[in-house]
């Protein structure tokens, strides 16, 4: 296929690479990252996106996602694909969506789980919304890229999907390093929490695959001195994202507003900035109760 890719930084990039080293034609621009091997240069996002099956962006934000749709939309072929993998606000992928599908470009939004080494082996996992027949052209690229993509329905419900996941995540963490801070006061060893906890009702994500003590469970960033891993400062963006998005649709979510809360105050006001997400346990250890 001939594709372009937009926004080639910790993600797009490897991502490019993989789509490259399968075979197909990768045309990739970025205002500032240089392509990746295999990925032919543009000199503008419009030049990579002309005479493009699929556009795939990979962008910081809702802002430039809409800047970009803007410039390359006019660009493309009726009946070519804009796919956007970042994580941005429902409202955008929504209105992106509005503006191909006026164009007669199908939109796919398709954030990713995964992080930078999923990008890199191809194992990301895609949720995806946009209509069935978008969907099955970039089939073929999302199993290139990713190890699974799930069509969760119409336009914005991938990025739905991404920021109720990443809502649970964040809350479920807080909550696994608050309890282990709170057994470590109660004298409770940290290796008998995780033996009771990752079997019990308490277990998740965040105890079982991903444990925030140091030395417990499997290997994690805890045990490399909290480097992410996920750093604090994306969960914070998307902890946002889902509380934009609730405020929206007027949902009631009170542990995703105090997430967003926590973990604003950790990586802006405290030293959660650059570290990874479950360095939460670290600053929950050496708290004490506010009054
Ligand atoms: P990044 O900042 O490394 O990459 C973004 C790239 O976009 C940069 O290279 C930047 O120069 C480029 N860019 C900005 N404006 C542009 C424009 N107008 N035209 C062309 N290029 C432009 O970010 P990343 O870590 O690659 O993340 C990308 C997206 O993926 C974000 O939405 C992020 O939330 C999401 N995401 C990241 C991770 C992760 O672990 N890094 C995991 C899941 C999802």
């Amino acid at each position: 296929m001939n594709i372009g890719f937009i926004g080639l930084g910790n993600m797009g990039a490897p991502m490019a690479a993989n789509l490259a080293a399968a075979g197909h034609q990768v045309t990739g621009f970025d205002t500032v990252a240089p392509c990746p091997d295999g990925v032919a240069q543009a000199d503008s996002a419009t030049h990579a996106a002309e005479g493009a099956e699929i556009v795939i962006t990979m962008l910081p934000n809702g802002a430039i996602l809409r800047a970009v749709a803007d410039e390359v939309l006019p660009a493309m072929a009726p009946g070519a694909v804009l796919l956007d993998c970042s994580t941005v606000d429902v409202a955008s992928a929504r209105d992106v969506a509005t503006k191909a599908e006026n164009a007669g470009i199908y939109a796919l939004d398709a954030p990713v789980s995964g992080g930078t080494g999923g990008a890199t082996a191809g194992t990301l996992t895609f949720m995806v919304g946009g209509p069935d027949a978008a969907f099955a052209t970039a089939k073929p690229l999302f199993d290139i890229m990713g190890q699974k993509a799930v069509h969760c329905g119409p336009a914005g419900n991938g990025q739905a999907a991404k920021i109720c996941n990443n809502m649970i995540l964040g809350v479920t963490m807080i909550a696994t390093c608050e309890a282990f801070a709170l057994a470590d006061k109660l004298g409770l060893d940290r290796q008998a929490m995780f033996d009771v906890v990752s079997t019990s009702s308490g277990q998740s994500w965040s105890m079982n695959t991903y444990c925030p003590a140091p030395g417990i469970g499997p290997t994690s960033p805890a045990d490399n001195d909290y480097k992410p891993g996920f750093a604090a400062d994306l969960m914070l963006k998307d902890l946002r994202l889902s509380q934009e998005a609730a405020e929206a649709v007027d949902a009631d979510t009170p542990m995703g507003a105090a997430a967003r809360d926590l973990y604003a105050r950790f990586v802006e006001i405290e030293d959660g900035a650059g570290r990874d997400f479950s360095a939460m346990l670290p600053r929950f250890e050496g708290r004490r109760r506010e009054k």
